[in-house]
């Protein structure tokens, strides 16, 4: 990999870490002192710059704001137990943007200037990276289209941009899941695959009626039969039926999560029998029927897992039993901890180290 040694930086004259309670963080609400920007302009992209962040200057006619070319990643760089710093699986969420860039016709940023933006912004504000096992400095690296236009097209111009801010480990308390079979996520051959904005607001609608129902997340079906779990929420998800960690497969409709793909690789490190298959929503009602069904889980980067405790399919709740430090969601999560911080071998080489 070709490396660029070092990118240009402009340091903030105002360092606003005073004003973070590193005790009391909330997802969300607070950003880091700098932000990597590169822009995309006749053909090739310009030189990256680390800059103070700051509120962009953008044309109303600004291609992103009106026909949907916004893509972005979500990742985190942990404090490890020795205080050194890493980043998880970078080559795996460069490889995952670069897919969801090319579905929505968007320059594709070159993996050094992900890479290196990455290290060196996070080195930058170290500082943030939070000491609390658990929390993290959860990193945003995203890209918007930026041509001044207002008629319909792929723009021609691009605004790549890394921000980061500490986040705390969000424990979930179980969560009550409504399976969908009148809205859809994602359909065969759409978008659902790709971190694009477009994907977030279309969501919105069903998981407000689930809301107002009473449930807390969406279970979404397939787009063609409504009859195959996909997601859940905007997270991936995970069922133990009969001791068999089961999740659905990838797909042109299912978003390859990186916690996914890590907690399946734990389990098989743990002995866990695994197995990515369909699974049908008939399925999940037979298995609650001879209670083979044990646990059930959304699996993303902001909470790692999100246990549910109830699934509604067709109007009626289904419980799962009560979950305890001894269920495999927990073991997957407590191990893949570890492994960030240190405390297990980093088996699979997941930790970029800073
Ligand atoms: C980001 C995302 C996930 C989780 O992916 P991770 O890489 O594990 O954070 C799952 N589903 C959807 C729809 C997502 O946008």
């Amino acid at each position: 990999m070709e490396t660029l040694t070092s990118i240009p930086v402009k340091k903030t004259l105002h360092s606003r870490i005073q004003e973070v309670d590193f005790d009391q963080l909330e997802f969300g609400k607070y950003v880091s002192d700098h932000m990597l920007v590169c822009d995309y302009a006749n053909g090739q992209w310009t030189e990256p710059q680390i800059v103070p962040f700051a509120n962009l200057s953008l044309s109303p006619t600004a291609l992103a704001l009106h026909y949907g070319q916004t893509v972005f990643e979500g990742m985190k760089a942990f404090r490890m137990a020795d205080g050194r710093i890493n980043i998880f699986r970078i080559d795996r969420h460069y490889d995952r943007l670069v897919r969801s860039l090319e579905r929505m016709c968007m320059a594709v940023i070159p993996r050094e200037v992900f890479v290196e933006g990455l290290l060196q912004l996070v080195e930058l504000d170290k500082q943030w990276v939070p000491r609390k096992p658990g929390d993290a400095l959860y990193l945003r690296p995203f890209m918007i289209a930026t041509e001044e236009r207002f008629g319909v097209k792929i723009s021609d111009q691009y605004r790549f941009i890394i921000f980061t801010g500490p986040v705390p480990s969000l424990y979930t308390s179980p969560i009550k899941v409504k399976v969908e079979t009148n809205y859809i996520r994602a359909a065969r051959g759409g978008t659902g695959f790709a971190k694009c904005g477009g994907n977030y607001g279309g969501a919105y609608y069903p998981t407000l009626q689930a809301r107002n129902a009473g449930y807390d997340q969406v279970l979404w079906t397939d787009g063609r039969e409504n009859k195959y779990i996909e997601e859940s929420g905007m997270m991936n998800v995970m069922f133990v039926i009969g001791n068999k960690l089961v999740t659905p497969p990838i797909s042109d409709s299912i978003l390859d999560g990186v916690t996914r793909d890590s907690l399946l690789a734990i389990a098989g490190d743990l002995g866990i029998a695994t197995e990515e298959r369909p699974v049908s929503v008939a399925e999940l009602e037979e298995a609650f029927r001879q209670g083979s069904i044990t646990e059930a889980f959304g699996a993303g980067t902001a909470a790692v897992v999100a246990p549910i405790k109830t699934i509604n399919i067709q109007g009626t709740d289904h419980h799962l039993p009560e979950y305890s430090q001894e269920n495999i969601l927990y073991r997957l999560k407590e191990r893949l901890e570890n492994i960030r911080s240190g405390i297990e071998p980093d088996i699979h080489a997941w930790n970029f180290i800073v």
